[in-house]
């Protein structure tokens, strides 16, 4: 289940049954403000919801002030072992800290952070990594969900020490089945908003592949309140890939889906060329519906029948249907073919718009 608690990030709401916002990371360094307002508007564009970038040093953290100016979403700022450039950071205009309180040189410098996060409103994520565990509890129970989910606890308990409650969780390693395990037992043990996602997942097609896996699972669980998908790669794509993996989910239907068959011996047109074209060209549709390519008249209308517009491929033709009901053949050239449904498929958007 989806936690019951709730954090706010800036103006996007975690956890307490609010939609599942998309987030990632610039790989820019984050006192070139120019290069990462251009980095964060183009993730922006693509639907990024919140952005965290990596607060090393004090530049980084005054860096902060000039960029949240000129960028339209929450700014997370990512601190390590420095309280100093918590302070800074909530400070300078972040909207949430991502650090963890027992890596900042004991209480007293907990409380120091938590009194910046407390006057300027902002919460505070606890990032454990199964790959940074502290020695004790490796000694024992070693890099397991168990040690991973106490670990989170005892950040956790050092920040409820101070009175502050406003936190969320993250527990991520590179393996999908331990990500999994552990934050399916943390959603168990506590209702802290979870963050989540596999970490170090690696290049673009593996780790869209482990990541799917992982958050698939936990999604399908409910588990899970905000998610990043990390790969070795431009930040737009773990956007693309988020949005797909919500997509797939069936959590978010914020575009059109376009489902095609895998074509078999009765395929008669050049159906992977149509269902490209046609995915790329509904990239720009806001509307939620489902737009069928299939690759034959026998089956196409049927198998296709729950999509809200769709096409069957014949013979240098196409039976274009809504609903499994045939509308009428066109005959034309590939290209023909795509121009023709493309006019059918907008005008049922304008449909739904209606
Ligand atoms: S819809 Fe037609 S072409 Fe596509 S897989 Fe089914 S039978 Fe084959």
């Amino acid at each position: 289940m989806a936690s019951k608690r709730s954090i706010m990030v800036g103006n996007v709401k975690v956890g307490g049954g609010a939609p599942i916002s998309i987030q990632s990371m610039c790989n820019t360094p984050t006192d070139d403000v120019e290069k990462t307002v251009a980095q964060i508007l183009a993730l922006e564009q693509e639907g990024c919801e919140i952005i965290r970038v990596a607060v090393p040093d004090m530049k980084a953290a005054e860096a902060l002030r000039s960029i949240v100016d000129q960028i339209h979403i929450p700014l997370v700022a990512d601190i390590h072992f420095d309280w100093r450039l918590a302070v800074r950071a909530a400070e300078c205009g972040a909207s949430k800290l991502r650090v963890n309180p027992g890596n900042i040189g004991g209480q007293q410098n907990v409380r120091r952070v938590v009194d910046a996060a407390r006057a300027h409103g902002i919460p505070i994520r606890v990032g454990v990594n199964a790959g940074s565990l502290e020695k004790e509890l490796l000694e024992k129970y070693g890099p397991t969900p168990e040690a991973m989910v106490q670990s989170a606890l005892t950040h956790l308990k050092m920040l409820e020490d101070c009175g502050f409650y406003d936190a969320a969780v993250s527990l991520k390693a590179s393996t999908v089945k331990t990500t999994v395990d552990a934050n399916r037992l943390m959603a168990k043990t506590s209702d802290v908003p979870l963050h989540i996602g596999v970490t170090e997942a690696g290049t673009k097609n593996m780790g869209i592949l482990k990541s799917a896996v992982g958050l698939g699972a936990l999604l399908m669980d409910g588990v899970g309140d905000t998610l990043r998908v990390s790969l070795t790669d431009d930040p737009i794509e773990e956007i693309r890939a988020a949005k797909n993996i919500l997509r797939a989910a069936g959590i978010r239907r914020d575009g059109v889906e376009v489902v095609s068959c895998p074509t078999c011996g009765r395929t008669k047109i050049n159906l992977t060329a149509i269902a490209q074209e046609v995915e790329r060209r509904v990239a720009s549709i806001d509307v939620p519906m489902t737009v069928a390519v299939m690759g034959c008249v026998v089956n196409g209308p049927g198998e296709g029948k729950h999509a809200d517009v769709g096409m069957a491929g014949g013979v240098d033709s196409a039976v274009f249907f809504r609903h499994g009901e045939i509308l009428r053949t066109f005959h034309g050239s590939t290209e023909e073919i795509i121009e023709e449904f493309m006019t059918e498929v907008h005008k049922t958007a304008d449909e739904f718009r209606d």
